[in-house]
């Protein structure tokens, strides 16, 4: 993808902080984080959403995403982070290349991930269950 930042950081057309890379992926800090540390890991592949990714790129971009949690919890951070991805403009993905954050944690960090809980009316519950589950 010739206008994709992601896939020109893992080309290594434009700098980036990177962390860790391997034949499949590449991880780097995010250049504007939510907290110090913050990482993104991608595929080295471009791919637009989770859905995008075959199954076992998915498992190897978790793998590389649970190694780089493990150095950001053992260096900059303090064992508790946030896996975040958002996968379509309406969920807040600016960049089209799937990607992990790996976001750091502290106590008294000003960052808010909390949502305001709906309800489901009487029995919906389990309407959207049925819904989902002729899918599966
Ligand atoms: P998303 O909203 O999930 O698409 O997140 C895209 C992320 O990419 C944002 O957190 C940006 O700060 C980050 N980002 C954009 N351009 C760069 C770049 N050149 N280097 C590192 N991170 C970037
Ligand atoms: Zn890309």
């Amino acid at each position: 993808m010739e206008d994709c930042i992601f896939c020109k950081i893992v080309k290594g057309d434009i700098p980036a902080a990177k962390v860790y890379e391997n034949k499949d992926t590449v991880a780097f800090l995010d250049i504007a984080p939510a907290n110090k540390g913050h990482c993104l890991i991608v595929t080295r592949d471009h791919f637009e959403t989770l859905l995008d990714i075959p199954d076992e790129k998915l498992g190897l971009l978790m793998e590389a995403a649970k190694k780089v949690t493990r150095a950001l919890s053992l260096s900059v951070g303090n064992g508790a982070y946030n896996i975040l991805m958002n996968n379509g403009e309406v969920a807040g993905q600016v960049v089209k290349h799937a990607h992990l954050h790996v976001i750091p944690r502290f106590k008294k960090d000003l960052l808010r991930l909390k949502w305001i809980n709906r309800k489901y009316e009487t029995g919906e519950i389990h309407e959207f269950a049925a819904k989902i589950k002729k899918f599966l």
